[in-house]
Parts: C-alpha cells; structure tokens; sequence
C-alpha cells in the first residue's frame, strides 16, 4: 500500500523533523500511467486526456505526459499553468463560466478543442474569435444528467447543455464558419466502475452519433472512473473498459477519455506523525501533526482515508482499540479516519495516507489556523 522509497523518505523525513508532508512516488505513477496505456493500445480504444485539477503539480504532468494525448484543464489558472510546463501537450479547455479573458487564453494560446458550456458562451466565443482572427474547434457539452437513475454521483446542475440548448447552437455555429463543431462532450458522473462506465459511454455515443453529421467526429465521453478508497489494491478495470469501447467504436469516429482522480490518486501519500494519543467519552483518539487543511479528501468524500503506521517505538501514550486520526484543527470535523482499526498506534509513530495523489492538497483549505505548510517530495523523477 506504500512503496518502499515512500516509506523509507517518510522514515527519514521524521528523522529530519520535515513531517508532514506529501510524497509523491512518480515512478509508480509512470508505471500506473503505462498500465492504463497499454490497456488503451487496443484499436478502436479511446484516446486518454488526463483532468489537470484532479493534480496538476508539474513534476505529475511531466511524468504523465508521455502516457497520455493531451492534458484537459479547467480554467485559465490551468491554462496558463499547464501551457508552461507542457508546452508541446495537447489541450482541452472545458468548465462552466468562462470569462472573457479566459476566451481570449483560449484563442490566444491555440487550445486544440474547447468544450462549449451554454449556447451564450458559444455566441461569445464566435464573436471574440472573429475579433481576433482565431479558428477554433469546439465540442458540445451536453447535459443527460436529467435522465440519470441510480448514480451515486451525477453531475447535475450547470454542466453543459440540455438537448434543447444544443439545438439552438446550430444556428450559431451556422452563422460562425469559423467556429468548427468537431463533436460532443459529456462528463455525466464520477465513481462508475467499468461496466456502468461502459453503459454510459454506449448512451453518450448513442445520443451524440443520432445527432452528428460530420465525417470524422470526435466525442469525448468524460472522466470519473472509480477509485475505491475502501481498498486502494481495486483498481478501475481499464482492460475491460478499453476493450468495451472498442467494440462500440466506428470507423473515421474519435473517441476521448478524461481521467483524473484515477490517474494519479495512487502515487501520492501525505506523511504525518502522532502527537497524542488519547481516550475522550470511551473513543479512542490519535492526534496527528497537519490536518485536514492539508488533506481536505476524506471530509469531502465522508470517507476514510486508507493509511498504514510506521512503527517508530517511541515512549509515550499508545493504543491497540479502534481508533479515530484527527488533525490538529479545532473542529470535530478535522477527521482522516474514524474508529478504525490501526494494529497498534502510539505518540511518535509515522502514519502515512494512501491515495493522496489526487484532489488533496489542491483542495484544502491550506490557511485554515495558519499551521506550518507540509513539505513536498517527489521521489524517482
Ligand atoms: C473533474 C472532471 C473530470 C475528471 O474527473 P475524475 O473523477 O477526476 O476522473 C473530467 N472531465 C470533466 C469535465 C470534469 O469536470
């Protein structure tokens, strides 16, 4: 659950009194990376964008970039972030709420396809392109999250458009030669394992292709695939999903994923120590140094957060009960884990998360009681 080299700099981290801090192992990331790839070389498999905001610090983009097509990136902080440390990468721009100086970027910076959120942002896109001399290639977000049953984590709400609106588009596009509709986008739920992520995408293509006309259309079928933080060794099954989409795949057709919790979330740890241990109301407490300011996942996700104890034999208070890792913040919601099973755990020892590699540190509230930041070690560059 921890890989050697992390486990040994977190060991030498608390030695230097560096903890805590994010490790990230890019070596198991390249080689996570290549397994998707290689699962993906079937023909007919979809081209794979990696989500930059799942994790886009710049030594994970340069370790991901000769694995992936092209970096998808969701706002003009992305943009401009990922231009710099890729410069040769592919680019997808999509999100809701673009401004226009975001437009601009867009235009600007070349972005091989943009993801069209509204029939009002396609009309703005139109109008500043053509101000400015730019072509562009956009895809149509729409919207079937409406018509989702049983998922646990649809992307209703604002996202791209409903059938209707993107009806209305065409008339747009129509009056705008130099917008060039390439095809649809849908990212319609996160959390899907294979098979339901099959389905989906054989409905997004379904929908997209009654409604394409074009000779060589591009559909670029989400992200979302499932991680489970129950059991960090479950992997997304990419085989089955490659194989699955090649079959529905139809010639002259390209088809697009974009992935990121389940690209990156496993090469990264945050690494902390135990400051106390203690029993309150018949719970049994280990008070870790950091917190959720550093590691906000487990509260968002209402989950918990998968970690190992590295034993460092220290004196002091200790406990072999069920027990809940909190952070130093003072709030009851400052919780990693709660009433877990932990072997043995003591004041000293190194307790190090898994599965910090994605939508961690990037969205905390880093701030929050103004503790030291955690350090960052990218291990095997
Ligand atoms: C967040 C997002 C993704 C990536 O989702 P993951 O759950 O990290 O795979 C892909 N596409 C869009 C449009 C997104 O908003």
């Amino acid at each position: 659950m921890i890989t050697d080299d992390a486990r040994e700099r977190a060991v030498a981290l608390i030695e230097d009194e560096g903890l805590p801090a994010f490790v990230y192992d890019l070596r198991a990331l390249r080689s996570h990376a290549a397994s998707i790839r290689e699962a993906l070389s079937v023909p007919g498999a979809p081209e794979l964008y990696y989500a930059a905001k799942a994790n886009a610090e710049a030594p994970v983009l340069r370790a991901l970039e000769p694995y992936v097509d092209g970096i998808e990136v969701a706002s003009g902080g992305e943009l401009d972030h990922v231009h710099r440390i890729l410069p040769d990468a592919r680019l997808a721009f999509g999100g809701p709420g673009k401004t226009d100086p975001e437009l601009a970027s867009i235009l600007r910076l070349g972005v091989d396809c943009v993801h069209v959120e509204s029939p009002y942002e396609l009309t703005r896109l139109a109008t500043l392109a053509r101000e400015t001399g730019h072509e562009v290639d956009v895809l149509l977000r729409v919207n079937l999250a409406g018509r989702r049953d049983g998922v646990a984590l649809a992307m209703s709400g604002p996202f791209g458009m409903d059938p209707e609106a993107i009806e209305s588009c065409r008339e747009i596009l129509a009056a705008a030669p130099w917008i060039r509709l390439k095809g649809f986008h849908a990212h319609l739920a996160s959390g899907l394992e294979a098979p339901e992520m099959l389905q989906q995408s054989e409905e997004i293509l379904a929908w997209a292709r009654a409604r394409l006309d074009l000779p060589t259309p591009e559909i670029n079928l989400g992200g979302g695939m499932a991680v489970d933080y129950s059991d960090p060794g479950r992997l997304f099954d990419w085989t089955a999903y490659a194989k699955g989409i090649a079959e529905l795949a139809l010639p002259g057709e390209t088809l697009r994923i974009e992935p990121g919790r389940a690209m990156s979330v496993y090469c990264g740890w945050y690494v902390t120590d135990v400051l106390d241990v203690k029993r309150a109301h018949g719970e049994w407490y280990a008070i870790l140094r950091g917190g959720t300011m550093h590691l906000r996942t487990p509260v968002t996700k209402q989950h918990d957060q998968p970690f190992v104890v590295i034993p460092q034999n220290a004196p002091g208070p200790a406990t072999t009960e069920p027990v809940t890792l909190v952070g130093q913040l003072c709030t009851p919601k400052d919780v990693f884990a709660r009433s877990v099973p932990a072997g043995r755990i003591a004041v000293g020892d190194i307790v190090a998360f898994a599965m910090a590699g994605a939508y961690a540190w990037n969205i905390s509230h880093h701030d929050f009681l103004m503790h030291p930041k955690p350090g960052f070690h990218y291990l095997n560059a």
